[in-house]
């Protein structure tokens, strides 16, 4: 099998998640809302895997409600807050984002317009991070909401969340943070935030579930944009699925204990891979400053060559991606990087790469050489 390098769009699943997921497919499944005693200990498996998450990032158990991921999360977020302030009367109708957020989060809030709002984008500068100035000027008594990314799911830059609190209070705006690429790399602290979108197979654990942070502090809360049943205190119905929080629960805890060891490893994997290209004088350019971007992230232009075409012919050794994995396919340079301010040319010849937990030291060297024989000096 290729090395895997594509972590951004989604991580391994931690062989500790594999390993506790197990038994809730088929000898203790049971409806974690069901009266019976399997429904019972299904209920409190949720509920332990809840208060794990909730560990990891600061929040008490109860202010995290169960998604299918991110996407659904900040579907939640944008929508539910919005309709919410017009169900309560609230005459704030803009909401700013940055301009760099994932298509969920600028499509939702792109859905708004017909219900009256206004979206206002953020500019960032050429690593990737939100011009604060910029948002300061953004940022008013009409301003509904803001949110900014905890870290971009292309280039790996951090966002200046801490910045964005500050500007977003001194409006009275409420703060949303997409940390789906954050999660289990940085330590996150959602007490500060209004809500905050976490993905669980962006941290090691499966795919198919998420969760959106709900500040029991704020002063809104959204509301639902599914209906059905009462599940997850009104805002998120359906059942839930017990494997997948189990799943993503344990790879919260095993995160809380290796967050600092995990970071270290993939940064220096990062650091051995550029030596051994520079060691072959490749010719590449970083898009994002060492010190903006999450620990083994890597965002790389091989000036003179194509994006898709590296990607294609290296595809038996190395996954990797050009852009986002969720627009690529299509001929359109990423919007990511063109809001960097990257020619199309230069957005078409950058791939993004990801070394996570499970990579190695011989799979940095590997991919040096594999992307050292594509690309030339
Ligand atoms: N936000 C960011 C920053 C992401 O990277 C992703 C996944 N690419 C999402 C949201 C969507 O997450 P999910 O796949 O859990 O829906």
């Amino acid at each position: 099998m290729p090395i895997y390098l594509d972590g951004h769009s989604t991580t391994p699943l931690a062989p500790e998640s594999m390993e506790a997921m197990a038994p809730w497919w088929h000898a203790q499944a049971g409806n974690p809302h069901s009266p019976h005693l399997r429904g019972m200990l299904a209920s409190q498996a949720v509920e332990g895997a809840r208060s794990d998450i909730a560990s990891l990032v600061g929040a008490d158990p109860q202010e995290l409600v169960f998604t299918s991921g991110a996407t659904e999360a900040n579907n939640i977020a944008l929508r539910g807050t919005a309709l919410a302030a017009l169900e309560a009367g609230i005459d704030r109708r803009e909401i700013v984002v940055s301009a760099i957020e994932h298509k969920s989060v600028l499509a939702s809030a792109g859905s708004l317009r017909s219900a009256g709002f206004r979206i206002i984008e953020a500019p960032v500068d050429v690593n990737g991070v939100i011009d604060i100035p910029a948002l300061e000027r953004l940022v008013s008594d009409r301003t509904l909401l803001v949110s900014v990314m905890a870290v971009n799911n292309e280039v790996g830059s951090i966002q200046p969340l801490a910045d964005v609190i500050r500007v977003s209070r001194a409006a009275r705006a409420l703060v949303h943070v997409d940390a789906a690429q954050a999660v289990g790399k940085l330590a996150l602290d959602c007490a500060e935030f209004d809500l905050a979108s976490l993905s669980s197979h962006k941290m090691y654990g499966p795919m198919g579930i998420g969760a959106l942070f709900v500040s029991a502090a704020s002063q809104l809360r959204p509301l639902p944009v599914l209906f059905g049943g009462s599940q997850e205190a009104g805002i998120r119905p359906g059942t839930l699925p017990t494997p997948l929080i189990v799943g993503f629960g344990m790879a919260a805890k095993v995160s809380r204990t290796r967050l600092g060891a995990d970071a270290a490893h993939s940064r220096n994997l990062s650091v051995l891979f550029l030596e051994e290209l520079r060691s072959r004088q490749v010719q590449f350019v970083e898009s994002v400053f060492e010190q903006n971007r999450v620990p083994g992230s890597l965002s790389l232009r091989f000036p003179g060559n194509d994006a898709m075409s590296i990607i294609s012919r290296s595809g038996d050794r190395i996954a990797i991606s050009e852009g986002s994995a969720c627009t690529s396919g299509q001929i359109t340079a990423s919007y990511v990087l063109l809001r960097m301010g990257f020619t199309q040319k230069e957005a078409s010849e950058t791939v993004r790469l990801y070394f996570s937990r499970y990579n190695s030291e011989a799979d940095a060297t590997e991919a040096a050489v594999v992307l050292s024989e594509i690309v030339g000096r």
